[in-house]
């Protein structure tokens, strides 16, 4: 996607940049938390965003738990934050299938965790697969047919820890033997920061297992797909030219930032780094770019 953009610019007048929106939606790991941990400075700027008026909205890509889940953990780490400022990827599947009137009759099979089936059934979703799936173990005799649902409508992906054969092959039958089973992806990272001292395989993988066997591409609802922007511009009545996207990935957030019209900041207390970010290699280049967002309360203006 070749870009013409400017290439990105220090952070130098944060003010500047508060004042000319109205909305910053965060991406959660590597610009809130790292992991379980909180990143210096945070409440203190979530607070002064808000006592000038800012709306406050936070996106993540992980689908490991709802947004109710979300709610705790930001809870926890002694955030004042509400569950409808949440838009985690699990949200945004049942969001999408709510969207499009998927029937309540028909069911989901979902390859993921907790968070997605939790979000289906707060949306009044019939699913079957999830984690319990993960104990199923194929048993090759002469002959065998794995049976499946033939009402099951949609199969959702999503980061899975208990991913296995049984998974890709069920959701393969509902996909291919279905007529009109839809394929949703929560999100597609490649790769994702579970421990801090190594690179782990993201969403990305599992999602890539269902379209090896199918041929086909999924519809992704998390970042950078537009659809979580759209739902939330919709959902709070606000412009996009009036939102920064703050995010530490290019690829998933800074893209959706720009895919959705959005100011971006991207900051480096994730998981790009500033010789990436001028690698001739990247093509992705955010409006401003800074270290970390506690630097709105301690950069001057020049
Ligand atoms: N997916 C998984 C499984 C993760 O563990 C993470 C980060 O912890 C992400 C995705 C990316 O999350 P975010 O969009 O908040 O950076
Ligand atoms: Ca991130």
């Amino acid at each position: 996607n070749f870009s013409m953009r400017a290439s990105a610019q220090p952070l130098k007048n944060p003010d500047e940049l508060i004042d000319s929106v109205e909305t910053f939606i965060f991406d959660c790991d590597g610009v809130i938390w790292k992991g379980d941990k909180l990143i210096d400075g945070v409440p203190e700027t979530l607070d002064m965003l808000r006592s000038k008026g800012k709306r406050l909205v936070f996106v993540t890509n992980n689908s490991t738990k709802s947004r109710k889940q979300y709610g705790k953990k930001f809870e926890s780490l002694g955030l004042n934050v509400s569950e409808e400022e949440i838009f985690a990827s699990s949200f945004a599947a049942a969001a999408y299938l709510k969207s499009i009137n998927f029937p309540k009759d028909k069911k989901i099979y979902v390859i993921g965790e907790d968070g997605i089936l939790k979000e289906l059934e707060l949306a009044g979703f019939q699913y079957l697969g999830g984690p319990v799936d993960g104990d199923k173990k194929i048993e090759l005799k002469p002959g065998f047919m794995m049976e499946h649902d033939k009402n099951v409508g949609a199969v959702v992906v999503g980061f899975d820890r208990y991913f296995n054969y049984y998974k890709v092959q069920y959701g393969t039958l509902c996909i291919r033997e279905n007529p009109g089973c839809l394929f949703i992806a929560t999100n597609r990272d490649a790769v994702t920061h579970l421990t801090d001292a190594q690179e782990w395989a993201g969403g990305g993988s599992m999602v890539g297992a269902l379209c090896g066997s199918t041929r086909l591409e999924p519809l992704v609802v998390g970042k950078p797909s537009t659809f979580m922007m759209d739902y939330l511009a919709h959902k709070f009545g606000i412009l996009k030219s009036q939102i920064c996207m703050v995010g530490d990935r290019l690829d998933t957030d800074i893209l959706f930032g720009q895919n959705g019209g959005c100011k971006t900041l991207l900051v480096l207390s994730g998981v790009t780094t500033l010789s990436a970010l001028h690698s001739p290699s990247n093509s992705i280049q955010p409006d401003f770019y800074t270290n970390k967002i506690s630097d709105f309360l301690s950069l001057k203006a020049v």
